[in-house]
């Protein structure tokens, strides 16, 4: 199954070739910032509604203006350094390994068609693509085995970065930088989610092209470690971690995730309100002396 929010507060259906208004199907109420598929994700017996009776009847819908389909994530959980090419990139030799995870913040969330704010006119700010695993019940010390059960779905992401000295929750969570989207797509249809290959490109540019068969942590090991540290919730997004081909982006670029069985994410880059490193809000601390 195939699930979207567009429109902010509408739930769609997605099959092979029609989209299936069922918001008024499922029955989810109001929502508030969270979204009706974080409802639906914490509710799951409402999907039974759906038989094909209510499908045939519930209204189809033309060319959507999608919405992120989690815009208001519990929690955003990173996986940094996860796949050696890229860690050679990096020109630091820790894996995620020794790093561990690193959280972003909810605001940070847009979905398909959105624009990415570059913060900084000085300090580069690259694309990262990745696979998103979207957590279905909460979960503590989930075993490998039973890590994909507790596995909503998969979708899209861009885990958005600044390269500058700050932490890697600063560095990742200025608002704008966690594109997700378009849709997502339930554990069932990914028999494998460590066996897709996974593209980005900027612009006309294919900088990233590789499976998330090359991942250090595989889905389950992340999840296993995840839920060994931190209690996760109904709707949590880890970013798997991104392969080889980061890069800078320039303002009026467009970047593109696709990724096999799991869908597709367009944004595009803005330097609109970005201001000089220096003139950001801080304080001078002098460099102690010996
Ligand atoms: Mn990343």
């Amino acid at each position: 199954m195939r699930l979207g929010v567009f429109q902010q507060d509408r739930l769609a259906l997605v099959t092979d070739d029609e989209l299936i208004d069922i918001t008024d199907l499922v029955h989810v109420g109001r929502t508030g910032r969270a979204g009706p598929l974080q409802a639906l994700i914490e509710q799951p017996d409402l999907l039974r509604q759906l038989d094909d009776a209510a499908l045939r009847s519930a209204p189809r819908v033309e060319a959507p203006s999608w919405s992120a389909p989690l815009p208001h994530p519990p929690k955003i959980i990173g996986a940094p350094a996860n796949y050696r090419a890229h860690v050679a990139e990096m020109g630091n030799p820790n894996t995620i390994s020794e790093w561990g995870l690193f959280l972003k913040a909810s605001t940070s969330v847009i979905g398909d068609g959105g624009t990415v704010q570059l913060p900084y006119t000085d300090v580069r700010t690259d694309q990262e693509g990745e696979l998103a695993v979207i957590i279905g019940r909460e979960a503590r010390n989930v075993s490998l085995d039973d890590a994909l059960d507790v596995v909503f779905g998969y979708t899209c992401l861009l885990d958005i970065t600044t390269r500058s000295t700050e932490d890697r929750s600063t560095r990742k969570s200025y608002d704008t930088f966690t594109p997700l989207g378009t849709t997502v797509v339930t554990r069932d249809e990914v028999p494998d989610p460590d066996d897709l290959r996974l593209r980005c490109w900027v612009g006309d540019e294919l900088r990233q092209d590789a499976s998330t068969a090359a991942m250090i942590f595989s889905v389950r090991q992340l999840i296993a470690y995840a839920s060994s540290v931190m209690t996760l919730l109904p709707g949590d997004v880890i970013a798997t971690g991104t392969p080889e081909g980061v890069g800078p982006l320039q303002s009026g670029q467009d970047v593109v995730v696709e990724i096999e069985r799991v869908g597709r994410l367009a944004v595009t880059v803005s330097d609109a309100d970005a201001i000089p490193y220096a003139s950001r809000p801080r304080v001078e601390v002098a460099t102690p002396t010996a």
